[in-house]
């Protein structure tokens, strides 16, 4: 069964904290053998917010993914989801881009970002992060970038984004939300999850939630198990979510997971966990990667510049 993943920090580790390649959860062995087709691999530029070095950050982990023995696909998709892990590009932390819609277009030659996570927990030229929660939405560049971003087929990632920010990309972006890393707000009360009115508004544009497994979004009293990953999930779907969920692993960012979900050669645990709920296999093979790939397919689709 196609696998597909959202989200997972693994360029961060190799290129800004010079772990080997090997020693990442995420290598292209463990992708191989969880049936991972598509790891969306973030370059993770927010750390210190628009005071750090996020473009510098940014170019390092680009150049950072030569060393991952996967082939990235910084060109068009193939018309049939991959059946041997490859890689694409995300954005984590949207002052990667410094305010300039040149950069934009400099990182887009270069890695064809599929998906941008407009903030990530600290205010930026874009917006404000669900870690502060101001009241405010986005600022004018962060309704420009929107624009352009609908125009290159890069989605807008709500995930880290604050709910001011999150309503105005539901009314101001043509393409869908998506939420690459992000749980049930009402099931795990912390701001980086998603209340019921949010999932319902991603659910309605045909966007996609990638449920992340780090503990603490999947529960707020104690470590997590993989039961608690199948309540969250059957929570979305029971919203109508089944055509807009998947996962969001997060691995290499977090430091704490379900026990039997450590890394991506895990993922037929899920899997199966999910299928002695009862979801039938047409429904788990959207859960597993094809709703993640059909919304690439449709951004890709609308794009007006290729
Ligand atoms: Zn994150």
């Amino acid at each position: 069964m196609f696998v597909a993943d959202a989200h997972c920090d693994t360029l961060y580790e190799i290129a800004i904290k010079g772990r080997r390649p090997g020693r990442c959860a995420v290598t292209p062995q463990r992708l191989k053998a969880g049936g991972v087709g598509l790891q969306t691999f973030a370059l993770f530029a927010g750390r210190q917010g628009p005071k750090g070095t996020p473009y510098a950050d940014g170019l390092a982990m680009l150049a950072g993914a030569s060393w991952l023995d996967a082939p990235m696909l910084t060109d068009m998709l193939p018309a049939q989801p991959p059946q041997s892990p490859m890689g694409i590009f995300s954005c984590e932390g949207g002052e990667m881009l410094e305010g300039s819609l040149e950069r934009l277009t400099e990182f887009q030659l270069a890695a064809r970002l599929r998906m941008i996570a407009l903030t990530w927990n600290f205010e930026n030229e874009i917006g404000h992060p669900a870690a502060q929660g101001p009241k405010q939405g986005l600022k004018p560049f962060g309704f420009k970038l929107l624009g352009a971003m609908d125009r290159y087929g890069i989605l807008p990632d709500v995930s880290h984004l604050n709910e001011a920010g999150f309503w105005d990309v539901c009314e101001r972006a043509a393409l869908p939300p998506i939420a690459s890393h992000s749980n049930c707000r009402w099931l795990c009360d912390v701001p980086r999850n998603l209340r019921k009115a949010q999932v319902k508004a991603i659910i309605d544009r045909g966007g996609f939630i990638g449920v992340n497994f780090y503990s603490g979004f999947l529960r707020s009293d104690g470590p997590a198990t993989l039961d608690d990953v199948v309540r969250h999930i059957d929570a979305l779907c029971a919203l109508g979510g089944e055509h807009v969920v998947g996962f969001g692993s997060d691995f290499d960012g977090i430091d704490s997971s379900p026990e039997s979900l450590s890394d991506p050669s895990c993922f037929p645990v899920l899997l199966d966990a999910l299928r002695n709920r009862g979801y039938s296999e047409q429904t788990l093979e959207n859960l597993a990667g094809m709703n993640l790939w059909n919304l690439l397919k449709r951004a890709e689709h609308e794009a007006e510049i290729i």
